[in-house]
């Protein structure tokens, strides 16, 4: 039995924690926030609690689904159908149906076909990387050509990439179709989207009641400072502000640069590659509103001037009574980490967020404005760059004895999502066990 320290306590870090734990595994789990979850973690709008950045839950999310049943929480899964909206032209049109496609203006016909063309033709590629090595632009542009380009995939590959687009290969485009044809291919006939009754605040609660029933310590609000072998076998830990904790392992899920940083002992070539891989980073308001805004789950904007890059109305898909009967609202804004909105203030982003939604939707009115929150997160997904997995993806082992990493950058050729996520917890956590110190005895846990 090894006894293994987890640096990072998102969903990567608690699952790896819980199948280390089901192997027989000592297993500590150190967070920096106050609480565990990362990305996924829960926050307060309005004296309601939801998840701190949108998140959806689709049918063919099979290896969060089952976590959601190992925790007991299949029962609290609801779904629905959801609407499309597209704003471009100064015009929000409903984009749900094939009919609606059909009618929908900016395109020509030929225009449309190009565009359906594209997309069936990548649902049917079944394994990306040989896409790697094609500039995304390059691809599109060969499929769709140069107008439905321009007039569609090049403002949403800004809205997800920023100037980041111009260093992506087409697996990053490919890995967004595949996962919204997933669901079909796997033979369900309509795509549905999906929440857990109450948020993730709901399964992180029973996810750390069952990691600690099962004798999985979680520490938070302790940030790791170093991670290095110690002198005396196994590895240290050290954390901000003091205190040194030693394991026989340590897995680091947080994002490469941060690998880097922490752990000083890695190879030149290590660090070259960790600090090698682009990050794409985010700012997102959350807000609380009286009334809805559309009727739509997703708003996809092809506008320039709109400074955020997508409008995503939670309450579309969850019962508004889980908000007072007010309507739960995100605005994104993707960034690359040398945008300068990155200093604009929380009071900044408000004003010109809501100047933006009263120029989009003639009956909003900032009366009806009942919470506004910030969020920013540097580093929240790697770039799938040209060559990825030959050129960045981060290995799991690294030169320094006892220290592996486990992180979302290892997601090549996906999206970042839960189940991708928890996908990869569960397979590294297999692929591990001949590497961890000791070899573990019988599973002591029942799965
Ligand atoms: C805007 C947005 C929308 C999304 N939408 C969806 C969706 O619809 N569906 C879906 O399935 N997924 C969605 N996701 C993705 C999902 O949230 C992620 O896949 C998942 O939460 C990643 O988990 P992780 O553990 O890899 O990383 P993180 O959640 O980033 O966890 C890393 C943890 O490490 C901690 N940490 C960092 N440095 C240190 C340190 N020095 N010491 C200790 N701890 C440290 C951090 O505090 C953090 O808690 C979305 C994400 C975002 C940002």
């Amino acid at each position: 039995m090894s006894d293994i320290g987890i640096v990072g306590g998102g969903f990567l870090g608690l699952t790896l924690a819980w199948r280390l734990r089901a192997e027989g595994h000592e297993v500590t789990v150190i967070e920096a926030a106050a609480e565990p979850g990362g990305l996924a973690a829960p926050a307060e709008l309005g004296g309601f609690t939801w998840d701190r950045f949108y998140h959806v839950i689709l049918l063919s999310d099979s290896n969060l689904r089952g976590l959601l049943e190992e925790l007991g929480l299949a029962d609290r899964l609801r779904y629905g159908t959801t609407r499309t909206g597209f704003y471009t032209d100064g015009i929000l049109y409903s984009l749900s149906t094939s009919l609606e496609f059909l009618r929908f203006p900016p395109l020509t016909l030929v225009d449309k076909g190009r565009l359906a063309a594209t997309i069936l033709h990548a649902s049917r590629i079944a394994d990306g990387r040989p896409l790697e090595s094609v500039p995304v632009t390059e691809w599109l542009t060969r499929w769709s050509g140069t107008r439905t380009f321009e007039r569609i995939w090049l403002p949403l590959l800004k809205s997800k990439l920023g100037e980041n687009y111009r260093l992506a290969s087409a697996s990053f485009i490919w890995a967004i179709i595949a996962r919204m044809y997933a669901a079909r291919r796997s033979g369900l006939k309509q795509e549905k989207f999906g929440y857990v009754e109450g948020g993730y605040a709901v399964v992180l609660q029973r996810f750390r009641e069952r990691l600690a029933a099962a004798g999985v310590r979680v520490a938070t609000g302790r940030a790791v400072q170093r991670v290095e072998p110690a002198p005396e076998g196994g590895v240290a830990v050290t954390l901000d502000g003091g205190g040194a904790l030693r394991f026989d392992d340590a897995i680091l899920t947080v994002p490469c640069g941060r690998v880097a940083t922490l752990c000083p002992g890695l190879t030149a070539d290590e660090r070259a590659r960790l600090t090698g891989v682009t990050y794409q980073g985010i700012v997102c308001a959350s807000v609380l509103l009286s009334q809805p805004l559309a009727p739509y789950y997703v708003t996809n904007i092809t506008e320039s001037w709109v400074p955020f890059t997508a409008v995503i109305e939670m309450t579309a898909l969850v019962d508004r009574a889980a908000f007072g009967g007010n309507a739960l609202v995100y605005l994104p804004r993707y960034l690359t980490q040398e945008d300068p909105f990155w200093q604009r203030s929380d009071a900044e982003i408000r004003e010109l967020f809501l100047d933006a939604l009263a120029r989009m939707y003639p009956a909003f009115r900032r009366e009806q404005v009942l919470a506004f929150n910030v969020s920013r997160v540097r580093e929240v997904l790697a770039v799938s760059t040209l060559d990825y997995s030959a050129r960045h993806l981060p290995p799991v082992a690294t030169s320094l004895p006892g220290i592996h990493v486990v992180n979302s950058a290892q997601i090549a050729n996906g999206t970042l999502n839960l189940n991708e996520t928890i996908g990869l917890a569960n397979q590294q956590a297999r692929a591990l066990a001949p590497r961890l110190r000791r070899a573990a005895p019988e599973a002591a846990l029942p799965r």
